[in-house]
């Protein structure tokens, strides 16, 4: 990696507490920004215009002049925005249709190498593969050319597979929106932000007096918003980072390293009794909703309102998790920061993460769901920290890493968190045993 290489970071500035007219002028944007994507997934989403997706200027025009704007009354430093946002949904939701097909070429054994060469062809060139798609004529791309296939079979093949994959994107995410440079500026430590009467602005105190110009995004909260700015920061070249590290990303502890080391021990223990408490939490909310239901059908009005205020009030609740939740991603972050500083690593090697089936099963419980959302935090930091730190990250699958012995290569029991073997006598836990595997099958691939 170059030394003067850059990336690009998200710094978060917050703004003060602000009144309930202004919280709902940007409840409004967002909603209409939502409606607007909405529209774009619903006209442009479709097989007609997989041609017409790039530039994006070509559908920015059609919508101008297609009167939502208007009817909304949403500014264009919104409104565009969405639009482009909503173009490039569709456009990665287009890749997801042809990787899901490239996987079916792959795998079709009825497929000789020359249907394979075209089929991918297709697929690779958008204007072909929209022709195919609309039963229009076009041109044999020239790498196609003498090859032995059956060119009606093979698209009808196409067909079928794309009406099978493509779904139109649909949003109702209403606490967002972005704001383009043009639409803000800056006076007396606010930010002030194009509103829906033309020359005005919408004045938003922040809690510092940092500036930016770039596109911005306004995460909505209770009574006050958070600014994400994406701005570009130099990786930092460590010179006595030199080690390649092994580690097993397990839910007890966070990291176990193949060398024994631990980061982020007990992390479970730092989770769970938080899930356990939200999880009673939410069923006292559920009984307090039947309840409340049932007074609402019988006419109780007095009772459903002494109920709405105690017991439904989500303000105390959020906060409360909110809390919790940031004295776990601290911890995650700093034990991370803590194995990169101990460990310098210039390689580190985890397995990638494992899907079960093609379809994803949720469980109910709410600690499996809680454990899982910060596991996948936890490859997301530490992703990021190791591009901010100019390491390489290496995904191997994790195929063979579980249940073989790291000693002697013979089949070992699992037992709670412990790992033992027979062959061997070897008895350690299931995560060094792991971290063990993932080294020697990256040492000997
Ligand atoms: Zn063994």
């Amino acid at each position: 990696m170059p030394s003067n290489s850059t990336m690009t970071k998200i710094v978060w500035q917050h703004s003060q507490l602000l009144p309930e007219e202004t919280m709902d002028f940007l409840r409004g944007i967002a909603v209409d920004c939502c409606k607007t994507k909405n529209y774009v997934y619903g006209k442009y989403s479709g097989v007609k215009n997989l041609n017409r997706l790039t530039p994006v200027y070509n559908i920015l025009n059609e919508m101008r002049y297609c009167g939502l704007r208007e009817q909304l009354n949403l500014p264009s430093v919104y409104y565009e925005l969405a639009i482009a946002d909503a173009v490039a949904d569709i456009k990665r939701s287009w890749g997801t249709v042809k990787n899901k097909i490239g996987e079916r070429i792959t795998a079709n054994e009825n497929l000789s190498a020359d249907d394979r060469i075209y089929l991918r062809t297709v697929l690779k060139m958008n204007s072909i593969y929209s022709s195919v798609l609309n039963h229009q004529d076009y041109e044999l791309p020239r790498n196609a050319a003498g090859l032995e296939i059956d060119v009606k079979r093979l698209n009808n093949l196409l067909c079928r597979l794309t009406r099978k994959y493509l779904v139109q994107p649909s949003t109702d995410h209403i606490s967002s929106f972005r704001i383009s440079p043009n639409g803000y500026s800056y006076k007396d430590g606010a930010i002030r932000i194009v509103c829906r009467i033309p020359r005005k602005r919408i004045t938003i105190p922040l809690k510092d007096d940092r500036i930016f110009d770039r596109q911005i995004q306004l995460q909505i909260k209770q009574n006050y918003v958070m600014l994400a700015v994406p701005v570009e920061v130099r990786v930092k070249q460590h010179r006595d980072y030199t080690n390649t590290v092994y580690i097993y990303i397990g839910s007890k502890d966070m990291f176990t390293l193949s060398n024994g080391t631990i980061y982020g021990e007990r992390l479970e223990e730092l989770v769970n009794p938080e899930t356990e408490r939200l999880e009673k939490k939410n069923q006292e909310r559920y009984k307090m909703y039947a309840i409340y239901e049932q007074n609402a059908e019988d006419g109780n009005q007095q009772k459903t309102e002494i109920i709405q205020t105690n017991n439904l009030g989500r303000l105390k609740y959020d906060r409360q998790k909110e809390k919790e939740r940031l004295r776990t991603t601290t911890f995650i972050n700093a034990e991370i920061n803590r194995m990169l500083r101990v460990e310098k690593p210039s390689k580190i090697v985890i397995t990638r993460p494992v899907t079960k089936s093609r379809t994803k099963i949720y469980s109910k419980s709410a600690n499996r769901r809680m454990a899982r959302s910060f596991r996948g935090y936890i490859r997301e930091r530490l992703a990021y920290k190791c591009k901010v730190n100019a390491v390489e990250l290496v995904e191997i699958s994790s195929k063979g890493t579980g249940w073989i012995c790291a000693e002697c290569g013979a089949e070992g029991k699992r037992q709670g968190t412990e790992f033992i073997c027979e062959g061997c006598g070897q008895q350690t836990t299931i995560a060094l045993n792991s971290a063990r595997n993932i080294q020697q099958k990256y040492l000997t691939k």
